[in-house]
């Protein structure tokens, strides 16, 4: 009896169909790293039955370029990765950003924060903390003091504070077990900036949540990331994500491509253009099963390359 009892007051949540998203920020065309990142987490939503959905993230409206999201869309377009739904774009969901930020506000999570990253460095230098230039900053919650705060001071950044034991784990399907501690690795970190865009940080996690995200699959330059929205889908009550984070593409210097290292962007001008494009990037996620064979159409290569990922990664 105790038993059906407990079993109804916890029952198990039913498990999610899968959608999975590739949320690339527009501030470029697609390059070898960023194909890598579309292409395996469309692979492990095929391999799942499941839905692919994209989403452009121009929340940082001053970085994204003009014409770069459909360019993206129309090189996922010539290596046949389609997606399932509309895309959705950061820049036309303030709405709904907004309405999370203000339920924190209300909650008393927030403070505003006026410190510019000279003031934080000189806090963290009398701390006897050492910065590099361009290190992202622990922030030493020097206007804490202003926690509770519910007016929205417009010229100030918006901070949630952590509480002081704030390790959080999490299982990443490639890298296995990964722990942070918010609090000494991060620190109390910005939702909306001063300018008053809200931050990549608050809006991921709306968007994954609003979307129904079940799967998030993406380069591993955004695991450091994972742990902050893991939080902040605790703090707004929503579900989180399995992740899995990708093998980084790296130059031949051994940098992240990006566009800050002038990738080059992949040439989808012609299907064997393409398809090559496509062999490179399952190359580099280790589907090595595929880049052995030789395909003479695209969608040959996908469904292989999704068998091959199902037995690599599922
Ligand atoms: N927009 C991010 C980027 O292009 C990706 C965000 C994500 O996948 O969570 O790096």
């Amino acid at each position: 009896m105790i038993l059906a009892v407990s079993k109804l007051q916890n029952p198990p949540s039913p498990a999610r169909a899968y959608r999975g998203r590739f949320a690339p920020s527009p501030t470029g065309p697609l390059h070898a790293g960023s194909l890598a990142a579309a292409l395996g987490s469309w692979l492990d939503a095929r391999a799942h039955q499941g839905q692919w959905l994209l989403r452009i993230e121009d929340v940082d409206t001053p970085r994204s370029i003009p014409g770069a999201a459909q360019q993206i869309q129309g090189q996922l377009l010539a290596c046949g990765l389609q997606w399932d739904e509309e895309p959705v774009w950061q820049s036309e969901r303030q709405e709904a950003y907004q309405k999370a930020f203000t339920q924190l506000i209300n909650e008393g999570q927030l403070y505003p924060c006026n410190c510019s990253r000279q003031t934080i460095t000189a806090a963290l230098k009398a701390l006897g903390v050492q910065t590099e230039r361009h290190q992202e900053l622990i922030y030493p919650g020097s206007c804490r003091s202003q926690l509770g705060l519910k007016q929205e001071n417009t010229l100030a950044a918006w901070r949630i504070a952590l509480p002081e034991h704030c390790t959080i784990a999490f299982e990443d399907r490639a890298l296995g077990h990964q722990t942070q501690h918010l609090n000494q690795e991060v620190g109390d970190f910005v939702l909306r900036r001063s300018d008053g865009l809200f931050t990549y940080q608050l809006a991921v996690v709306v968007d994954d949540a609003e979307q129904g995200i079940t799967h998030v699959v993406r380069g591993a330059d955004l695991l450091s990331n994972t742990v902050r929205q893991i939080y902040l889908q605790k703090a707004l009550g929503y579900p989180t994500p399995k992740y899995l984070h990708l093998p980084l593409v790296l130059d031949e210097f051994g940098e992240k491509l990006s566009k800050q290292t002038l990738a080059s962007a992949i040439d989808t001008s012609t299907p064997t253009h393409a398809l090559k494009a496509l062999e490179q990037a399952a190359n580099h996620l280790g589907l090595q099963a595929v880049t052995k064979e030789r395909f003479h159409s695209i969608h040959a290569f996908l469904v292989a390359a999704t068998a091959n990922w199902k037995d690599r990664y599922c």
